[in-house]
């Protein structure tokens, strides 16, 4: 499971000037929708093997109650990313509010490294950069943020952990029943990030730029914090197609994965963000 951290530098990684990372969130992989998980597939054997490194922001997973619940997607999914690690990139994965139960024993059979959450920083070109999965940043949905705080705890995640798969399974539609009556309940507003949660963020963590998911809106946000230009870059979520991240010696871009005509997955370039005024 992902141990919460809030230390500044644990997730520090260095990373070559130029070297290709790709950044993703919010796949919501489930068996319901096997064009989405044929899509990150051909995406993990295709133009994934060009990155250096391929960062997962969360909710990777529909869904998830175990390492020893993985299930036949689970398993199919850990066993292209290994052979996309063995192939040399790197997999890191920071967890989402829909599969923060993933594990050390799953991440390790994925060939993943684990991020620290809510947020982790890494250098790219001499620039620090924090990536999350987005969800902290809600705080106005104060019932989530309730939730989510005894979710994260240790003893809940062993007691959970420890009831059977069976009794796990129906916990959890139970729980996503009640999450999307919250969903339909509560007004948009309230399930975007809060400003004031994003200024101090940039703030705390001392970036300029942010990376995440989870709020499905794709853009690229670029603010004043404290007098200085801010961007803070949202990924959309998958389905027919994909929302992807580059980050390479241009500025970060805004990439759509689609399939051409051969049914080919191709990487089109959406947007690409301004560079940061000094
Ligand atoms: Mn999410």
């Amino acid at each position: 499971m992902c141990r919460p951290s809030r230390s500044l530098s644990s997730g520090l990684k260095s990373l070559s000037n130029s070297a290709l990372q790709y950044l993703i969130a919010d796949l919501h992989l489930d068996g319901k929708r096997p064009e989405t998980t044929r899509l990150f597939l051909d995406f993990i054997d295709g133009p994934a093997r060009e990155a250096a490194g391929l960062y997962i922001l969360g909710d990777l997973f529909e869904a998830w109650i175990g390492d020893d619940a993985a299930g036949q997607l689970g398993r199919q999914v850990a066993t292209r990313l290994a052979s996309l690690s063995r192939a040399g990139t790197r997999i890191y994965f920071l967890c989402g509010n829909r599969d923060f139960l993933v594990g050390p024993d799953y991440c390790r059979r994925a060939g993943m490294s684990r991020l620290d959450e809510p947020v982790s920083l890494i250098e790219h070109r001499g620039e620090t950069i924090a990536l999350l999965h987005g969800d902290t940043l809600c705080t106005d949905d104060v019932s989530y943020q309730k939730f989510r705080r005894k979710a994260r705890s240790p003893q809940w995640q062993k007691k959970m952990l420890a009831k059977p798969v069976w009794m796990r399974k129906l916990m959890a539609g139970a729980a996503r029943l009640m999450s999307r009556r919250h969903t339909g309940n509560t007004a948009e507003t309230i399930m975007d990030v809060n400003s004031g949660a994003v200024a101090e963020a940039f703030v705390h963590h001392r970036v300029r730029r942010m990376i995440h998911g989870h709020t499905h809106r794709r853009a690229i946000h670029d603010l004043q914090v404290d007098g200085r230009h801010c961007q803070r870059i949202v990924l959309g979520d998958w389905g027919k197609t994909g929302s992807v991240v580059r980050l390479d010696s241009n500025p970060p871009a805004m990439l759509k994965i689609t399939r051409n005509r051969d049914g080919e997955v191709t990487l089109r370039l959406q947007e690409t963000a301004a560079p940061l005024a000094d």
